[in-house]
């Protein structure tokens, strides 16, 4: 534990429940971030605020970093990855961010890297079915990714593979399924379906209404992991001697309409859903996860029925504490 550890996006979902880990372990970790954690009390070792667009920042931030997960991006949920008014900002804040980090943590000398890419990078054309096949790393080409999240994505592990042939840096690349658990975006416009759908039924619940809003028929199909799975895996493949983009998820598929009804038990409510026109995304994801399975020995231990259970009773108290205000 004697690498000095940094995570960009330490603030956001993923990467405040990755120092909490990382911290667990014993790391000496910084978190670098363009604004502060709404949620963490006990935070980093040390924490500095930075926009990573630009390279002076980025430069600043990996100064005596041996280890950087690099989580950091301009993000959010189907809503928002699919608002024409945001397609620019994404593409160009993400690439910034993701050149300038790699770039600075190659002069540095910084000696491992690990992207967090998506599986959004998958070709959409290959994704048009319900019922679609498990995609492996490879199906990723000939390459249709989705909106421009999913090309900046795609660009970047590139970035990844060329700088880790050319420079001694280690780049590892993983994909992620849908992410999900507490202390995640619930609501605003940037939150997925697991907080969204949470927020709305806890909304119901409290409030009396009969009804929920679902986005299209909820017939799309998805698999969900929980943080503190995705945690351990962003943590095995930064030290695994695997060059190349590792899928990682539970080979569990449900369609939307499933998880209603799961939230809707946790919940214990009686509730019609009014299926309402709003993005979708694509129609299937099925993804195979044998290189995250046999190269890192990694793979989800936490159920959908709990890690579901801890997301909505989470929102739900977000959703009183906000009424409550
Ligand atoms: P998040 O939005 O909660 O966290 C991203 C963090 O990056 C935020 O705290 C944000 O403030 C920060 N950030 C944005 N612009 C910045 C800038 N210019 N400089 C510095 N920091 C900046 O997202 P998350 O869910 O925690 O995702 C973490 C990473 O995992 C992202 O790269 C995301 O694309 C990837 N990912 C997430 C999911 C998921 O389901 N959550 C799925 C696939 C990939």
């Amino acid at each position: 534990m004697n690498e000095r550890v940094l995570v960009t996006g330490s603030s956001g979902f993923i990467g405040g429940h990755l120092v909490q880990y990382l911290k667990a372990l014993g790391f000496w970790v910084r978190g670098v971030d363009i604004k502060k954690s709404p949620w963490w009390d006990t935070g980093p070792d040390e924490f500095i605020r930075l926009d990573l667009r630009y390279r002076e920042n980025a430069v600043e931030a990996v100064q005596d970093i041996d280890w950087i997960f690099a989580l950091a991006a301009d993000m959010g949920g189907m809503g928002f990855i699919t608002d024409p008014h945001c397609r620019s900002a994404i593409l160009y804040n993400n690439t910034m961010i993701n050149f300038n980090t790699l770039e600075a943590a190659e002069w540095a000398g910084v000696k491992r890297y690990l992207f967090t890419s998506s599986v959004c990078i998958y070709p959409t054309n290959k994704l048009d079915r319900t019922d679609v096949a498990p995609l492996q790393e490879e199906d990723a080409y000939p390459a249709l990714p989705q909106e421009t999240y999913g090309w900046e994505k795609l660009h970047a592990e590139h970035l990844c593979l060329a700088y880790g042939k050319e420079y001694p840096i280690k780049t590892r690349i993983v994909r992620l399924q849908n992410t999900y658990g507490p202390k995640g975006t619930w609501k605003g416009g940037r939150e997925k379906a697991p907080a969204a759908l949470s927020r709305k039924i806890a909304t119901a619940k409290l409030y009396g209404e009969p009804t929920v809003e679902v986005w299209g028929d909820g017939k799309a199909t998805r698999s969900f992991m929980y943080v503190d799975d995705c945690v351990r895996g962003l943590h095995a493949a930064i030290l695994s001697n695997y060059p190349y983009p590792i899928t990682l998820g539970p080979d569990r598929v449900i369609d939307i309409n499933n998880l209603v009804d799961i939230l809707v038990d946790i919940a214990g409510v009686d509730i019609d859903v009014v299926h309402v026109d709003g993005p979708q995304g694509v129609r299937g994801r099925n993804f195979d996860h044998k290189r995250a399975r046999n190269i890192l020995g990694w793979k989800p231990l936490v159920s959908l029925e709990v890690g579901m259970e801890k997301t909505y009773r989470w929102v739900e108290r977000q959703v009183l504490e906000e009424g409550l205000c």
